[in-house]
């Protein structure tokens, strides 16, 4: 359930309300608007009276949640969470270009791109350390070395830099390294990766599963944000569906759904969605003109040497013209595209 405050409660009664819930058993989420603060209550509701709740001074009303999740819903925060990177925003009307390699295989390699995607526009850089390849022989990235190029890369161009981490154990060094942890679709319901991730204070990258439903994608969300961990960003990059034409497919209208059901950031990934480059652009720019928060797009200086998802690859060249498209969609629909 949710508890909102009244316009000018005081501190003393929003600390009443919290000793309140917590001598119930529950934990509070607290959110702080400009006017009116907003209480989250989590835990089986059904051990709770709210009219326990709706009686204490200071408190306007008692909203129950009948949603599974409840921080990631819009009932708990009515406005767009922005997640913020160093100087980068995600969210809140901007449209923040992610781009880079799908895997760091050479310091050369990675800081070509990098210098690259940043002259073409790109405010963060990607770059997978750890690989979930679906066959064993296959490249499975650099590990450690990967993360200390990725540092290098954000040393010399100033990006922050995204890369994904697959396992509970390497929780720790990934945030080390990296500005934004991403978690892969084949992780998206690994809630113990989920529950580590929420345990930590790098913002998180979260990608819709495989199959996943959009539900289960804000379940997915709700582990980490209920692990004390706010700054989520969601990312669709298509899902299976008898539909052979393109790796996946994407599912633009769970945009709009999200961000009428959730406050995150969403991003839309077109390089995994097509499996194909010559969609990406086309989809890129059907992400900003569906109101995304930006686009997760896999880049390589040279893709036909790429050791990971070449033909879903752009050139930088590619990069650059997308980014011009781009300049006039945001600007068509209202969204504010940063030069770098
Ligand atoms: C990636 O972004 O490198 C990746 C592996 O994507 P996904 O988890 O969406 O397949
Ligand atoms: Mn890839």
């Amino acid at each position: 359930m949710i508890i909102v405050m009244k316009t000018g409660a005081s501190l003393k009664e929003v600390s009443a309300v919290l000793k309140q819930i917590e001598t119930h058993g529950f934990k509070p989420h607290v959110s702080k608007g400009e006017e009116t603060t907003v209480i989250g209550v989590i835990g089986d509701e059904r051990k709770i009276d709210q009219a326990n709740f709706a009686t204490l001074p200071g408190v306007d009303r008692v909203i129950p949640v009948l949603k599974p999740y409840k921080l990631a819903s819009r009932d708990f925060r009515k406005k767009d969470t922005v997640v913020a990177v160093g100087e980068v925003s995600v969210g809140g009307g901007t449209f923040t270009v992610m781009a880079g390699p799908c895997a760091v295989e050479s310091a050369e390699q990675t800081l070509e791109c990098a210098r690259k995607v940043k002259k073409a526009g790109a405010l963060v850089l990607r770059g997978g350390a750890f690989k979930p390849r679906t066959s064993p022989y296959a490249f499975q990235g650099l590990g450690r070395e990967g993360l200390e190029i990725l540092a290098e890369a954000r040393k010399e161009t100033g990006l922050p830099v995204i890369t994904e981490v697959m396992t509970v154990e390497d929780v720790p060094l990934v945030a080390e390294f990296a500005d934004i942890l991403q978690i892969g679709a084949r992780n998206s319901q690994n809630f113990n990766l989920l529950d580590a991730v929420g345990r930590q204070e790098k913002p998180v990258l979260l990608k819709r599963g495989l199959s996943g439903t959009i539900e289960e994608l804000l379940l997915s969300a709700e582990y980490i944000l209920s692990r004390g961990n706010p700054n989520v960003i969601l990312c669709e990059r298509g899902i299976r569906t008898f539909e052979k034409a393109t790796r996946n497919t994407l599912d633009i209208a769970a945009v709009p759904v999200l961000k009428k059901l959730s406050h995150l950031p969403v991003v839309i990934d077109p390089s995994h969605a097509t499996g194909v480059r010559d969609y990406v652009a086309p989809l890129a720019r059907a992400a900003a003109a569906v109101g995304a928060d930006g686009v997760l797009i896999e880049v390589h200086p040279h893709p036909e040497k790429a050791l990971c998802d070449g033909p879903q690859s752009l050139t930088p060249d590619m990069l650059e013209a997308l980014m011009h498209e781009l300049r006039a969609v945001t600007k068509a629909v209202g969204l504010h595209l940063p030069k770098c």
